[in-house]
This record gives structure tokens, C-alpha cells and sequence, in this order.
């Protein structure tokens, strides 16, 4: 048997999980206590998708999986016209179009193993669509909270699964408000606050490595708006250096965009006011991180840092990567915009890895306004 115990992050107290808890004593954030011991001779080598990673997740049976079959995604080498040369992996080639695959699929396979049978959820976007398709496919039912302007295709594809809709009046904080009421009685499968997504998060990292052959690269840069991705690459690499399977780990450079960056703020100590703008990258647009100091400490542990970019910089890189043959969502190019920002201000003479984070089929009305202007 797997040891798996939630631990609270501040108090460092150990909890059994239940089915319902997703917050720690006095509302402190629930961090997993589980120490995996990765093996690549473990690695199912006949299974191509991200349970062969199964003895290093928090399930205790192989039969607990709820599988879309999650494919190992692959890298390609890009040159951009800044001259900089980077690993792309491609997690918009995910089941339901983005890399929230990876903790969905993990976390609804870990509450089916609790008992759940509905689970709710908030997000404007794709956390949504994947944790509705992953319900749908566990069989249990599910209800999403979404602000009233969600962008209508994210709404059609969380619909088609067989979500129930149910629409908040108000910003992405009164929706955040309303569920949080409801999740009271409920089970709230959170992106954010649930400590399993981001051991779904983290296989992005052992993904990497393996594709690497176990070298890791001197750079890894991710978006930084809820920090799912960020925080779970964290863990991953962390796990793998402590197993003695890479000997450094990379360093995490996080991208926030100009409309939206308090923890870029906060990590250059920048004291300004942040507001949510409108921006293009509305994915990243989170103006409280609720793990904020955990991703600022991933950062700064790892000698990474913060790169913060405009709409400007989002579109020119959204259109290079159309250019050379790759459709992906805006918010999904706030991220190479900002690692070519990151390429041109530093010498870094290692590798750079980064990824496409989102398909751009789901966002064709928002891509439509601002490059063919209707
Ligand atoms: C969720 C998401 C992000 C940002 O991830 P965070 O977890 O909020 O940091 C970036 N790109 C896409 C396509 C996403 O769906």
C-alpha cells in the first residue's frame, strides 16, 4: 500500500484524506504527503500515456484509473526569429485541448477511488472543460460555476460532457464565492486548492525527462496564473533529483502578462496595485493566486524568475507559432511570448524547454476579433 496523507502547509499537521476536505484546519492550504520512489525499470513501457508514471501517483490500484488515454506528448524543436532555439511540448495535443488533462484525470481518478459520485467545480475555462470530460467518463455527475462572459466554445464543450452550467452574475471572484458556498456539502474537484491535481500536473516533468533521456535542461518556462502547472513541474523535478534519476533541476522561469502580474510584482518587489485588466490572455489573468507564495518560492528555490509581457508581445508570438504551422489558444502564447522575452535579456547557453499549453480551436471566436478584426 501507497502512503497517502494530506498535510497542511502551514502547520505541517498530517490528515487522512476524505472526500470532501480540500482545505486544512483554519482554511490553511492542503499540501500531499506522499514520497514516491520513481523507477524507470517501474515505467509501464508498454503504456504510452501518463499512468506509465502509476507508481510514482497517488492510487493505490490500477483499477481506480479513469483514463481518456492521456498521450505522452510529444517535443519538437523550434528557431524563432529572435534567433532563439527551444523545446516545444505539445500538451495542446491533450484529449479535451490543453495540458489540465493531466491533473483532471488524476484527481477524478482519486475521488472515484474516495466514493464520489458528483463532483463541482469552478474555472473559466479549460480546468472546467477537463474536469467535466473526466466526470463524464467516471460516470459521476458534475456541476461547473463559470462567470457570466465565459467564452461560449469552453461553455459548448463543458455542455456537451454533461456538465450542469450554472452561470454567476458578477467577476471571476463572485463565482469563486458562489462555489465555495456550494462546496460546502459538496465535492469540490479545485485546480487550485486540491493538492492531487498537481501530482497529475507533475507528470509533465517526468514526460520531460524521460524524452530527454534523463538530462535535465538548464530552463523550463511555464505560465504562472494559478500556478497548476508550475507548481506540479516543482514536485516532479523535485521527485526525480531526490530518486538520483537527474542530478540538477531546471530553473522554472514563470510568465505572467502586463494586464495581470502581482506575483512578477511581487517577486521583483514592486510595489504596485494589481488589477485584472482585459487582456487577451485571460487564462493567466489571476490577480490572487491562492498558492502565490508556494509558486514565489518554486521560483526563487529553482533560480528561476518572473517575465511579464504585453497583448502586444502575446500576439506577435501567437502569430510566429501560426506561421509555423501550430494553432494554439492566446493565453497558450502568453507563455513563448514571454520565453523569447526571457531568451533575449539573458545568456543562458542551455537548453530551453517550454510548451504549448492550450489548443487554439476552443478560442477561434477570440482569435477571429483580434487578427481578422470581425
Ligand atoms: C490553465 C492554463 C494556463 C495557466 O495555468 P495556471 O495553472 O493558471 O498557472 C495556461 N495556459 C492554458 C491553455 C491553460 O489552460
Amino acid at each position: 500500500m501507497k502512503e497517502i496523507l494530506y498535510i497542511g502547509s502551514e502547520s505541517k499537521k498530517i490528515f487522512q484524506p476524505s472526500i470532501n476536505q480540500w482545505l486544512g484546519e483554519n482554511g490553511e492550504l492542503l499540501d500531499l504527503w506522499f514520497k514516491p520512489k520513481p523507477n524507470p525499470n517501474t515505467f509501464l513501457t508498454k503504456n504510452f500515456t501518463l499512468w506509465r508514471y502509476f507508481d510514482s501517483l497517488p492510487l493505490q490500484n490500477q483499477s481506480q484509473i479513469v483514463s481518456l488515454g492521456e498521450p505522452i506528448t510529444p517535443i519538437i524543436e523550434l528557431t524563432f526569429s529572435t534567433g532563439l532555439k527551444a523545446t516545444i511540448k505539445q500538451d495542446q495535443l491533450f484529449p479535451t485541448g490543453s495540458y489540465k488533462d493531466r491533473g483532471a484525470a488524476l484527481l477524478i481518478s482519486f475521488l472515484k477511488m474516495l466514493g464520489a459520485k458528483h463532483v463541482i467545480q469552478d474555472s473559466s475555462g479549460n480546468a472546467g472543460a477537463a474536469i467535466a470530460a473526466y466526470a463524464a467518463r467516471a460516470g459521476m455527475s458534475c456541476e461547473i460555476y463559470l462567470p457570466e462572459d465565459t467564452a461560449i466554445g469552453k461553455v459548448v464543450q463543458m455542455q456537451s460532457y454533461g456538465a450542469k452550467i450554472n452561470r454567476i452574475k458578477g467577476d471571476r471572484d463572485a463565482t469563486a464565492k458562489a462555489t465555495l458556498l456550494a462546496a460546502g456539502e459538496k465535492v469540490y474537484a479545485s485546480h487550485s486548492y486540491h493538492p492531487v491535481f498537481f501530482h497529475g500536473t507533475k507528470t509533465f516533468a517526468y514526460e520531460l525527462i524521460e524524452q530527454l533521456n534523463f538530462k535535465s535542461p538548464k530552463t523550463v518556462v511555464l505560465p504562472a496564473g494559478n500556478g497548476t502547472l508550475l507548481l506540479g513541474c516543482y514536485i516532479g523535478f523535485t521527485e526525480m533529483y531526490e530518486a538520483g534519476l537527474i542530478t540538477s533541476i531546471p530553473q522554472l522561469v514563470a510568465v505572467q502578462t502586463d494586464a495581470c502580474n502581482p506575483l512578477y510584482n511581487a517577486f521583483y518587489g514592486l510595489n504596485q496595485v494589481t488589477k485584472a485588466n482585459k487582456t487577451i490572455a485571460e487564462g493567466i489573468a489571476i490577480p490572487n493566486p491562492i498558492r502565490g507564495k508556494q509558486m514565489l518560492e518554486a521560483v526563487s528555490k529553482t533560480n528561476g524568475c518572473f517575465v511579464s509581457v504585453s497583448d502586444d508581445e502575446v500576439m506577435s508570438a501567437w502569430k510566429e507559432v501560426a506561421k509555423n504551422g501550430f494553432f494554439i489558444e492566446p493565453t497558450s502564447a502568453a507563455t513563448i511570448a514571454g520565453m523569447l522575452k526571457f531568451g533575449k535579456q539573458t545568456e543562458n547557453s542551455g537548453e530551453i524547454v517550454s510548451l504549448f499549453s492550450g489548443n487554439g480551436l476552443k478560442s477561434v471566436d477570440k482569435i477571429n476579433q483580434f487578427t481578422f478584426g470581425s
